[in-house]
């Protein structure tokens, strides 16, 4: 089969592996029938070091072909979607919707798994039970985009609402126009927010956010970014700024664009250890951080059924589409900012 590795920053290839196959009686082999390119992937292949070649990919859709003996309640021919975290869904921390932080000993993010990824012909999903959620739709179905997003940027962008405590009351700020950020204006949305300010700077995404939900979009960074975002919310920030970029800056934007009392809710990765936490910065105003990677799993039965239904299309989010052999290609057109997101179809 064939699969994708990144092997230094701006070197990603498609080559010929051993085909995926069961190791424990908890896993399922899924044959990928659509995949994609997230823009967490896009940090790795900025700045990889050369130390060799890693698996990549950690959003799929496919059909099962083969389970373990303990898999019970997916089976052969099931279509079934991932999340981008393998979780047993039954610890405490599963329960308690936290399926990042499940503490089975196979669990954990499909970097973890040197022999799997994404995006790829097959994979191996270990705990498939807990991991994997059916889908009631056939492979070939229109809303295969729509429900591709399930398995991260959409449930991240609602996790950072939630999060991040938006509801009817609240005023929101997002910070990045990339997949996750339109998302998170599509969650705060159905969340109730009446005023959605979306910070981007690359019109055909901001007219998507505005298509999901913004009420309003800024285009300007920094400290123009910020007073314009204060001009817009009475002068004081936003009750929520949810940061889905993970750089430094995003941050800093965030910290100035949010109200006295207010959360800053974070999903972008951060590419950073030191923030500002202080008297200047979160403390003296009573601002609270949260979020952190988010626990798909957790939202796609609540998310799955307005995709179901059309009355919600995050796939939308998908501007090019290729199969395997232009997946080199489609990372250098997300990190060159041509396309928001590639599908691919192996
Ligand atoms: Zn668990």
């Amino acid at each position: 089969m064939r699969a994708t590795f990144l092997y230094a920053a701006g070197d990603v290839r498609v080559e010929d592996v051993p085909d995926s196959s069961l190791t424990h009686p908890t896993d399922a082999l899924v044959r990928i029938t659509a995949s994609c390119i997230c823009g967490s992937d896009l940090w790795p292949y900025a700045s990889k070091p050369d130390d060799g070649p890693v698996r990549m990919g950690h959003e799929f859709i496919g059909i099962v072909e083969d389970t373990g003996p303990e898999v019970s309640t997916v089976e052969p021919g099931d279509l079934v979607v991932a999340p981008f975290a393998i979780s047993d869904n039954t610890c405490e921390f599963c329960r308690e919707g936290l399926h990042t932080s499940c503490v089975h000993d196979q669990a954990g993010f499909w970097d973890g798994l040197p022999d799997e990824g994404g995006q790829a012909e097959a994979v191996r999903v270990p705990l498939a039970d807990g991991t994997l959620v059916k889908l009631p739709v056939a492979a070939d179905s229109a809303l295969m985009p729509s429900l591709l997003t399930l398995s991260d940027v959409f449930g991240t962008g609602y996790h950072a609402a939630v999060a991040g405590g938006v509801n009817e009351r609240t005023s929101v700020t997002v910070i990045g126009d990339g997949a996750v950020g339109l998302l998170a204006v599509l969650s705060a949305s159905r969340l109730g927010a009446e005023r959605i300010i979306l910070m981007g700077r690359h019109p055909a995404r901001t007219d998507l956010g505005r298509q999901f939900g913004a009420t309003d979009v800024v285009s300007a960074r920094g400290e123009e970014g910020i007073e314009a975002v204060r001009e817009l919310s009475g002068g004081h920030g936003t009750h929520v700024v949810i940061e889905a970029v993970g750089a430094m800056p995003a941050y800093q934007q965030a910290v100035g664009a949010v109200r006295p009392g207010g959360v800053i809710s974070r999903v972008g990765v951060p590419q950073y250890e030191d923030a500002p936490i202080g008297f200047g910065s979160l403390f003296g105003p009573n601002v609270r951080l949260a979020g952190g990677p988010a626990p798909v799993r957790a939202y796609i039965e609540e998310l799955m059924p307005a995709i179901l239904d059309g009355s919600i299309e995050p796939g939308k989010v998908f501007d090019t589409t290729t199969d395997l052999d232009g997946v080199p290609g489609g990372y250098r057109d997300m990190a060159d900012r041509n396309s928001l997101k590639v599908l691919i179809i192996p």
